[in-house]
């Protein structure tokens, strides 16, 4: 296996949802014999697609099911020397020039049964875990990115004079570098929260690994865009560097999951958790006598949260001592993001699935309150452990919590209020009208 490269390969939609992966192209019958399948189709777009020896496809294969023949999706391990895998031309991009993209063709491949991943049917279920570790991983490299991006920024800032004054000394340049050192510590955080719960043996972290992927390819865009903006006109230079990794990042936000479809995903996720919760409750009311402890605490929890006293769980104890105020407000906001998502599923019921702008503003809220939740533990952590640079990361820390946890009532405030889903109605039908006109409304802006 020594210097084989793999690919992830499937329908790029097939990765994102299931209603979706019923359209992928791919398919692989098994042989009479039952020795082998056969895989025909083809996939666009697929990274190391044009070098790559071994392959991760995923593809639709014919299942028996209560007496029917139904498609689900299968993950198979490819090899090209099975014969029939050939690959179209590397794609001209934007960025990532040096990683190789191309179409992939598969004609009459013979693939053994032995090479199917993880049993047939159970495609669906391969891919997710293969993104959370892709999606997890890029937290890692992005914040890295994002370092180097600050370090160039800072440099020319404390170098650089403008005005009789060095770029550094002033208060609107100073913002902004505190501002990306937030955000690079921010993401920094989230990739050693993910990481820290995959080394404690977790094994549901898909919500926290497309949260990170989300914050850090938002962020990593942000930074690297205000390092050109700090060094001016040499950001604009090809010679400066940061115009190639502007580019290389773009990509980031788009694969393994566009970030709108991976915001949704994580709304949905606590829609569906609510959701499940309140059938439980539902049925608890059908047999009260047989679920008392469980109605008890409901109608315990509805009670306080009715006369304001709801603060959610008390995360001071865990937290260094200037914190404790952001670990109270993160407490608050949780309870209350909760209510929220219950409020938006009774007013919707199953039609939330379609009511985009309300899920994402769920979903801002809940990466805020988690980006808020990973700064502040590791602050705390450096303190605890009396690390040179504690004093520093509790300002980072403090910092963020304070912006980020700010955001979150009016985020909420947002899915419940008239005013602003007018609002959201409003922008819906200018989208949907610009669309239908071909993207300008007035033939002439004057009207003339
Ligand atoms: C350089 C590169 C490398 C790649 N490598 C691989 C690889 O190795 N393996 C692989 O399998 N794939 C790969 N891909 C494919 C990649 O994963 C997809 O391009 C990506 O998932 C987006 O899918 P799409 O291009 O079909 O966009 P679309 O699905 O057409 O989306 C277009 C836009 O519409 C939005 N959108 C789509 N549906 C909805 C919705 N329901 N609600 C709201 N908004 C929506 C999206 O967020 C996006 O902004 C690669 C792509 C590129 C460009």
């Amino acid at each position: 296996m020594k210097g084989t490269k793999f690919i992830l390969n499937g329908g790029s939609r097939c990765l994102r949802c299931k209603s979706v992966v019923v359209q992928a192209r791919t398919r692989a019958v098994l042989s009479p014999d039952g020795s082998h399948f056969v895989l025909n189709g083809s996939k666009i777009w697929i990274s190391n697609g044009g070098i790559a020896e071994i392959m991760t496809v995923f593809a639709q294969t014919p299942i028996e099911k209560d007496g029917k023949t139904v498609d689900k999706v299968t993950a198979f391990i490819v090899e090209r020397s099975f014969g029939g895998v050939s690959s179209g031309p590397p794609e001209n991009k934007m960025g990532i020039k040096c990683s190789n993209t191309t179409e992939v063709y598969y004609e009459d491949v013979r693939v053994p049964v032995e090479n199917v991943l993880g049993g047939v049917g159970n495609g669906f279920k391969v891919a997710m875990n293969i993104l959370n570790n892709g999606r997890f991983g890029m937290a890692a490299a992005l914040a890295g990115t994002q370092r180097a991006a600050l370090r160039q920024a800072a440099e020319h800032a404390a170098t650089r004079t403008q005005f009789g004054r060095r770029l550094a000394e002033f208060k609107g340049v100073q913002e902004k570098l505190a501002r990306m050192a937030m955000l690079q510590y921010t993401t920094e955080s989230l990739a050693y929260m993910v990481s820290g719960n995959m080394d404690s043996g977790a094994t549901d972290y898909h919500l926290e690994a497309a949260i990170s992927k989300v914050f850090a390819s938002d962020s990593a865009w942000a930074v690297v865009d205000e390092a050109i903006q700090i060094l001016g006109g040499m950001g604009f230079m090809r010679a400066t560097g940061l115009e190639r990794v502007l580019r290389d990042l773009r990509i980031f936000r788009i694969f393994e999951g566009t970030n709108d479809i991976l915001r949704l995903f994580v709304a949905l996720t606590g829609v569906q958790f609510a959701g499940s919760h309140l059938q439980e409750l539902q049925r608890a009311f059908k047999n009260p006598t047989a679920h008392l402890g469980l109605i008890f605490n409901e109608a315990g929890r509805r009670a306080t949260a009715a006369v304001g006293l709801a603060r959610g769980p008390d995360l001071g104890p865990l937290v260094a001592p200037e914190l404790k105020p952001a670990a109270a407000e993160l407490a608050r906001c949780v309870a209350e993001h909760g209510r929220a998502v219950e409020a938006a599923l009774r007013r919707h019921g199953r039609a939330i699935v379609d009511e985009q702008q309300t899920l994402n503003a769920l979903a801002a809220a809940a990466i805020d309150a988690y980006t808020a939740a990973a700064v502040v533990s590791r602050a705390s952590r450096a303190q605890r452990l009396r690390l040179p640079s504690a004093e520093h990361e509790a300002r980072l820390a403090a910092a963020w919590a304070e912006e980020a946890l700010a955001r979150i009532p009016a985020r909420l405030h947002a899915t419940r209020d008239a005013r602003a889903q007018q609002h959201d109605a409003r922008l819906a039908a200018l989208g949907s009208a610009v669309a239908a006109h071909g993207g300008q409304i007035s033939p002439n802006p004057l009207g003339l």
